[in-house]
């Protein structure tokens, strides 16, 4: 139950007291005319008329390179040597509910066969602040996946705007509970505030996931000509998988000379032809079609038979970035027939 108030006007002194407390603060934000998640330092910076940001906040959890270990080659052998990884606390500002419910998607990963500390820790130390959705636009289809501008799965708090623009807040966590105690300055007691409506998209009504699903579980489909012919168009730049909210690939690379260097993790993408390129010269996936195959199997299929949690959200960042406008609501709509 929202019983909190978090008037507009008190943004700057969170900001303040997270900031001055040596954190870090993301929020929606412009940047080069576009709305992106980035740490802000002042409340003015924050945008509120956005539907969702063009990047997804996975990079505060899930930087796109860092340093995982540094060695050096010597006489003796490899020195190779952990580095240690301690996380600011971090506030996610504005997240929309559907990303907010990605975040189980990494950690289902992430924790899977091995705990990556690199991405454990970070999330641990950070706290989501969603905001309901007032507004969508025609590449948002969080309904078709199950999930609507009032899910609360993956928030800490969960925000309201009202009427008059400040927000009414529930805490879903305790982590969440935790964070309103300790500000307790901003986060004052509702008294009859009225919401604004929340917009909820209706479901594509050519979408079946049930459908979808039973398809992939067939392996018989793996030959259906229809994967060429829907994603011909689909040039392997990898934009979709880089703000998809639950794309987690990476690669290992080491940077340095022959006797020492850094270890890094980097974010990688399976729409690059390389990405299954082996050293023999082989590529299972030697056509493009072939790996955008693998990205909608790991969404609708691989991730979440293996996992509870979703490998796709429904917030149509994929959509929006694709430079060829490649629709994967559409080959969840032709995969449905
Ligand atoms: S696949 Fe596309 S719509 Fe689904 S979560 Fe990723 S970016 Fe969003
Ligand atoms: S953004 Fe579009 S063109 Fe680029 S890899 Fe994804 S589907 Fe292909």
């Amino acid at each position: 139950m929202a019983d909190k108030l978090l008037k507009r006007e008190d943004l700057g002194k969170l900001i303040g007291s997270v900031v001055g407390g040596g954190g870090v603060f993301v929020a929606p934000t412009i940047d080069a005319r576009q709305v992106v998640f980035k740490p802000v330092t002042k409340a003015e910076e924050i945008v509120t008329d956005y539907i969702v940001a063009r990047n997804s906040y996975k990079e505060y959890v899930f930087p796109q390179t860092e340093v995982v270990a540094d060695y050096t080659i010597g006489k003796d052998g490899v020195d190779l040597r952990s580095r240690k990884v301690e996380p600011k606390e971090t506030v996610i500002f504005g997240a929309r509910p559907c990303e907010a419910s990605s975040l189980s998607a990494l950690r289902a990963v992430f924790t899977w066969d091995f705990i990556d500390e690199f991405y454990t820790k970070r999330e641990d130390k950070t706290t989501v602040i969603s905001v309901g959705c007032t507004k969508a636009d025609e590449a948002c289809f969080c309904t078709t996946v199950a999930l609507s501008p009032e899910t609360k799965t993956g928030s800490d708090i969960y925000l309201l705007e009202t009427e008059s623009g400040d927000y009414l807040a529930e805490a879903v966590t305790d982590k969440g509970r935790a964070f309103i105690k300790k500000h307790a300055s901003v986060f004052g007691a509702a008294g009859g505030e009225k919401a604004k409506k929340l917009f909820i998209p209706e479901k594509i009504k050519g979408i079946d996931p049930g459908k979808v699903a039973e398809k992939l579980s067939d392996k018989g489909h793996y030959e259906d000509p229809v994967w060429a012919e829907l994603t011909r168009k689909c040039i392997g730049c990898g934009a979709c998988t880089f703000v998809c909210p639950t794309c987690h690939c990476f690669d290992i690379t080491d940077e340095g000379t022959a006797f020492e260097g850094e270890r890094r993790k980097n974010w990688d993408a399976c729409q690059f032809d390389t990405f299954t390129l082996h050293a023999s010269g082989h590529n299972p996936r030697d056509l493009q079609y072939k790996r955008w195959r693998n990205r909608f199997n790991c969404k609708f299929s691989f991730y979440p038979n293996k996992f509870s949690s979703k490998g796709c959200v429904g917030c149509g960042r994929c959509i929006r970035v694709c430079p060829v406008r490649l629709d994967i609501t559409e080959v969840m709509e032709e995969l449905s027939k």
